[in-house]
């Protein structure tokens, strides 16, 4: 019965019909009533504050005002015309402006009556005006004193009488319909238990509050339900997993691991990285898949983990496999480990979206038959032609490029699945990784190796470039070297690309050729080209390099001691905190040199300054969070934890924690939610994979 009150289409409402019925589906996605009260709004204006004139100032939004109008004027012509007016209250006055339905404006203002108007004050030849006003007579305003719900709409809605205030009003016409009933959602244990609003009164205290706390309890409960019921598909994604996850064991330690860790390793590992490796090979010993994230601020040393893995799945039999999202890391990679276990004989492939037809049939071959021990790459790895004889364990690298199903490709064509282990240096607040990872290992390498020197980041105008030449000039007069990097974020913008070729010609007149040697790298390079440029660099034969982000993540050239970035202000917080990561790797002071325009919005401002006040990827991280929205972190977005209409979850951790705790215990006692108690729970579930299909299965 409730629901089929509900789910009556909307163009049945009072007050819509087949024209505003077309334009609420389309412009905001309602179909139904129940869609309708689902839209919630987004802010209130509190009408139950009357200020006085002499209370005014500059900063405030929509004010009401009580007291009476008087001197009403037309002026001006044609365009220009306008109809003024004073308000009066017992502290001032202030001048009222309309420029639009004049004459009617002019018929229904009752001069020195008593009235309440509402509308944004500004400052105008240094007296307060409100233009368009609305305007209440005291008789009638008993109503309007209360919470004002605020709507979002579009410029089409307003052109069919659907502004806030219309959807508001159609909204009310729901709520007071006697057949007006909502099926409860939430068993009644959890209502209670987290002083949640029954759901029927939520919806009336949300969109038809009288005050602060009557729509801050509707938000609480309607936050609720929707983390409640994500937590539900997350907790039951899991179930599913664990199911499969029988995996190799890898029960050996032996001739590839010990002797490379005995006669090739280059350094001693630090703590941290022997802890993870630990945490690793006791995952290779259990017999289950494992499925572990691997967190390490920029320049902690994953990369060596990651290889000394691969050698513990060598020694049992299996192969390895390491993909990258750059092809220039791809290529790093494969350079810097093909030397590193160059003594100890190992067959190690590379494979790119360029490698050469030929080049690949080989390669695939090789590895189809178990002849390569090591393959590494790129997105060209996940081709379904590329077939292992006995894949044992797969690597990503910087795997918050990479989206969840493009992943499972990797390992999905095999009976056993392989072990896997990802690794980020963008780091994921726990709360988050909890719930968007309950199943997922998590290591931390959380100590740099010894030796290394905090980096020096400065911030600086473009005006003092001249400046900037100079220090690069004495930095490579020291035999350092220099990154220039361009925002070129999307490498398809032209004039970003022009940009990026301007500028590389002015650093070539201001370095001029015979004395310097500059390089540039970008992505409409071919691969080759890429290389050439990239092993020109490393081996300390450019002085400078021009690029784009493509050197963002995971490049490693220890000599290099300064990062220049252009128009900073451009760039995400992780991304700058990435660049910078480029540097600071060897034994001399490194330099962060962050170039903005004098214009900055706010948000740049608190950006640059982080960047220039931290160098700990978690401080950074958990900045960027608070500032752009969990977006970028790893998994999140294909979590739905995006979808959530009124919880945030970064606003409403606290409650993110209770949600998923509340659902591990019902899950734990009540897993088929058979318990006639949990019942409300079911139905929901029900109801939802009715309305959308794929909802609650993997991806
Ligand atoms: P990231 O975690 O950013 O991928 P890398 O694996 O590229 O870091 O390592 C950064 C640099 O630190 C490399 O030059 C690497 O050789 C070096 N390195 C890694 N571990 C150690 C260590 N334990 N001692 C000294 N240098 C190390
Ligand atoms: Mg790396």
């Amino acid at each position: 019965m409730a629901r089929e009150f509900l789910h009556t289409e909307i163009e049945y409402l009072k007050g819509v019909g087949p024209l505003k019925s077309e334009v609420l589906k389309k412009e905001l996605g309602i179909f139904t009533f129940e869609d309708l009260l689902n839209h919630y709004p987004y802010r209130y204006i509190d009408r139950t504050k009357i200020y006085t004139i002499s209370e005014i100032n500059e900063d405030m939004p929509f004010v009401q005002l009580k007291g009476q109008i008087s001197g009403i004027k037309e002026i001006g012509v044609g365009k220009n015309k306008r109809l003024t007016a004073v308000f009066k209250d017992y502290t001032g006055a202030i001048d009222l402006v309309w420029f639009q339905h004049i004459k009617w404006i002019i018929k229904t203002i009752e001069p020195e009556k008593t009235c309440i108007i509402f509308g944004k004050p500004a400052l105008f030849n240094r007296t307060f005006n409100i233009v368009h006003p609305e305007i209440e007579w005291v008789e009638e305003s008993k109503n309007a004193s209360k919470m004002q719900p605020v709507y979002s709409v579009t410029e089409k809605l307003k052109s069919h009488h659907l502004d806030s205030k219309g959807i508001s009003k159609l909204i009310l016409t729901i709520l007071s319909n006697p057949q007006f009933a909502v099926e409860e959602t939430l068993p009644e244990y959890i209502l209670n238990k987290n002083s949640l609003q029954p759901k029927k009164n939520a919806y009336t205290l949300i969109h038809n509050p009288s005050s602060n706390s009557d729509f801050i309890a509707g938000q609480q409960r309607f936050k609720y339900e929707e983390m409640f019921f994500l937590n539900i598909k997350i907790a039951s994604l899991k179930l599913k997993r664990n199911r499969i996850s029988k995996g190799f064991v890898f029960s050996k330690i032996d001739y590839f691991f010990n002797t490379f860790y005995n006669n090739y390793l280059p350094f001693t590992l630090t703590d941290s990285q022997k802890k993870v490796l630990k945490e690793i090979r006791a995952d290779f010993a259990t017999g289950k898949q494992m499925n572990r994230l691997l967190q390490g601020d920029v320049g902690s040393g994953k990369t060596i983990v990651a290889l000394l893995s691969m050698l513990i799945a060598i020694d049992n039999h299996t192969q390895a496999v390491l993909m990258a999202p750059t092809e220039i890391l791809a290529i790093q990679h494969f350079e810097n480990i093909s030397k590193m276990l160059s003594g100890i004989g190992l067959k190690i492939e590379l494979l790119t979206g360029t490698t050469t037809k030929s080049r690949k049939e080989k390669i695939v071959h090789s590895i189809f038959d178990g002849q390569t021990d090591i393959l590494i790459g790129t997105h060209a790895l996940i081709e379904d032609d590329v077939v292992f004889k006995n894949l044992g364990l797969v690597i990503i690298d910087e795997q918050h490029r990479f989206g969840v199903a493009q992943r499972a490709k990797l390992w999905d064509k095999y009976a056993t699945k392989p072990h896997v282990l990802v690794m980020t240096a963008t780091p994921i607040p726990r709360t988050l990784a909890m719930t968007v990872y309950g199943d997922l290992d998590i290591s931390k390498i959380d100590m740099l190796p010894a030796g290394r020197i905090a980096i020096k980041t400065v911030h600086r105008y473009e005006n003092r470039r001249e400046e900037i030449y100079d220090f690069l000039k004495s930095q490579i007069s020291m035999g350092r070297q220099v990154y220039y990097v361009f925002p070129l974020i999307e490498e398809s913008e032209k004039s970003d690309f022009q940009n990026l070729i301007d500028g590389f010609e002015n650093l070539k007149t201001v370095f001029s050729n015979n004395k310097y040697k500059l390089g540039m790298v970008h992505g409409r390079m071919k691969a080759k080209e890429k290389e050439t440029v990239m092993n020109f660099f490393k081996k300390g034969q450019l002085n400078l390099l021009v690029s784009t982000t493509v050197i963002e993540v995971g490049v490693d050239v220890p000599n290099a001691t300064v990062m220049v970035i252009e128009n900073t202000e451009r760039f995400g917080l992780t991304q700058l905190h990435q660049l910078r990561g480029r540097v600071g790797r060897g034994k001399e002071q490194s330099y962060c040199i962050l170039l903005t325009s004098q214009k900055l919005s706010n948000t740049a401002r608190e950006r640059i300054k982080a960047m220039t006040q931290t160098t700990d990827g978690f401080e950074i991280a958990n900045l960027d969070l608070k500032l752009r929205g969990p977006g970028d972190l790893l998994g999140v977005r294909q979590s739905g934890l995006l979808d959530l209409k009124i919880a945030d979850i970064v606003k409403d951790e606290e409650l993110l924690t209770s949600t998923r705790n509340d659902v591990l215990a019902i899950m734990k006692n009540d897993p088929n939610l058979k318990n006639p108690e949990n019942s409300p729970i079911r139905n929901w579930l029900e109801t939802l994979r009715n309305i959308k299909g794929d909802w609650g299965r993997v991806s």
